[in-house]
């Protein structure tokens, strides 16, 4: 049985897909646990790269949520007060 423990995507461990068969690595593997493509430093360093940009996604997504959310609650209470 392979299931994922954990039930939020956002507080997994930022992955990267793997170049060679692109199924998703956890950051600090040094090869690929899918295909056993063992990582070169050139590897680490687009996959950190990925990451930091997946982050920087997620984070984006968090600062127009919020807002959003905001104007949603104050339409709420002006309409039902
Ligand atoms: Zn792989």
């Amino acid at each position: 049985m392979d299931f994922e423990p954990e039930i939020n995507p956002r507080y997994r461990k930022p992955t990267a897909p793997c170049p060679k068969c692109e199924c998703h690595i956890k950051h600090g593997e040094m090869e690929c646990y899918h295909c056993g493509y063992e990582l070169t430093v050139d590897d680490i360093r687009t996959l950190k790269q990925y990451m930091r940009k997946q982050w920087f996604h997620g984070m984006w997504i968090c600062l127009k949520i919020i807002p959003i959310a905001i104007i949603l609650f104050a339409l709420y209470f002006s309409l039902f007060e």
